[in-house]
């Protein structure tokens, strides 16, 4: 793509010109420049599972697709047979009860979702609480809608989790929307019980919607099973759920994904997408049901074998480098040693290494100083990299 730069009336507006810079680039050139020289990439950047999509999703995927009425506009909010494969999914996972036609939207991805709320849901000059660091998408979609993200530091000392005690009162006034994501991205983070509960009263004591990004859900190599915000008491009135295929089922490419909860909030959002976009195809949703009935053998099968790789790499980094506890998704978080820049340290590892590690700073300033690594490389090439980490 060519570089955004607008001279004279035509091309790209604020809003895209405020976005910030892709961080990426120094990283992305001195990979292409040593990859042109023949030295061999190990590329842990990016989360994306290398494993396929199970056998039998892209059957009924193929299945579907020949069926000529999957062929027309595909229901906006998902087939009812959708909505309800999900409501079974939650009801069987999560043990939480939701009404299929009105408590569960199809997405074409969760970022769709995530990036769309705002609009369905903001007015200009609204807050919107975002934990740094984080899914992009949070802030990006925030100074869509005109409105302004407040950035919720993520410390270590704290667990990775927002200190929401610590909001100012100014700020909670015109706070209208709070993201929170466990398992989370990037800093692999867990949440609890009592965490959730905290959330919704606080959501809910000051008229606040909370959307939790439920991505990486299954993916837990220890602790109970990550919880699912509506579980806690009250949830359903002041928060919204996105869940998605890509990270849990090998989906990222098809995509499909859903929100659940708060009823006029999806309203909203489902109302926005209408004039937005037309739905996901039908026969990947028809592809998604079949998912959702297998899911506990595909996640069992799924996390095995990132289990073996997560544990490849905290043995491998033991001693070598300060790896964050690592008890969910696909992302170890290093800490640098104090003053080390995270983009030095990226650039310097891949020239030594040949490995590519994410800057922290790319998930937001508060990611200054960390590495992610992600362990969505095949099991082989993954230990190599660890190895040639462990020499740098
Ligand atoms: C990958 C990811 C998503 C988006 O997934 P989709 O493919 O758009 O469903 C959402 N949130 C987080 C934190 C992610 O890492």
């Amino acid at each position: 793509m060519a570089a955004i730069e607008s001279t004279g009336r035509i091309g790209a507006a604020d809003r895209v010109q405020a976005l910030p810079p892709y961080l990426f680039v120094e990283i992305d050139r001195v990979k292409k420049e040593l990859a042109a020289s023949g030295r061999e990439i190990f590329d842990l950047g990016i989360g994306d599972p290398d494993l396929p999509t199970p056998a039998f999703v892209v059957e009924a995927l193929a299945a579907a697709a020949k069926d000529p009425s999957t062929h027309r506009y595909p229901d906006g909010a998902g087939l009812p047979a959708f909505r309800e494969a999900v409501a079974a999914f939650y009801k069987d996972r999560f043990g939480v009860t939701l009404d299929p036609a009105t408590e569960v939207l199809a997405l074409i991805g969760s970022k769709e979702g995530i990036g769309h709320l705002p609009l369905a849901v903001l007015n200009p000059g609204d807050l919107t609480l975002v934990p740094d660091p984080g899914y992009p998408v949070y802030s990006s979609g925030t100074t869509f809608a005109g409105a302004i993200p407040h950035l919720l530091p993520l410390r270590r000392e704290n667990g990775f989790l927002p200190d929401l005690k610590a909001i100012p009162d100014g700020v909670l006034n015109k706070a209208r929307l709070l993201y929170l994501n466990y398992p989370n991205n990037p800093t692999g983070a867990i949440a609890g019980e009592a965490f959730y509960r905290d959330a919704i009263a606080f959501a809910s004591r000051h008229g606040i919607l909370l959307c939790h990004d439920a991505a990486y859900s299954e993916i837990t190599y220890e602790g109970p099973p990550s919880m699912s915000v509506l579980q806690i008491p009250g949830a359903r009135e002041t928060a919204i759920e996105m869940h998605s295929f890509s990270k849990i089922f090998n989906m990222t490419g098809w995509r499909c994904a859903f929100a659940v909860g708060r009823a006029d909030v999806l309203a909203a959002l489902g109302k926005l997408k209408n004039n937005m976009d037309s739905g996901v195809f039908t026969a990947v949703q028809r592809a998604g049901i079949a998912a959702l009935s297998r899911w506990k053998e595909v996640v069992a099968g799924n996390l095995g074998t990132y289990r073996q790789r997560r544990d490849l790499v905290v043995a491998g980094l033991q001693g070598k480098f300060d790896l964050c506890p690592f008890p969910s998704t696909f992302y170890g978080w290093i800490a640098l040693p104090k003053g080390e820049n995270s983009g030095d340290a990226a650039r310097r590892i891949l020239q030594q290494t040949g490995v590519v590690l994410t800057p922290g700073r790319g998930f937001g300033e508060n990611g200054e100083g960390y590495l992610r690594l992600s362990i969505t490389s095949p099991t082989d090439r993954l230990a190599r990299a660890v190895e040639l980490l462990r020499q740098s």
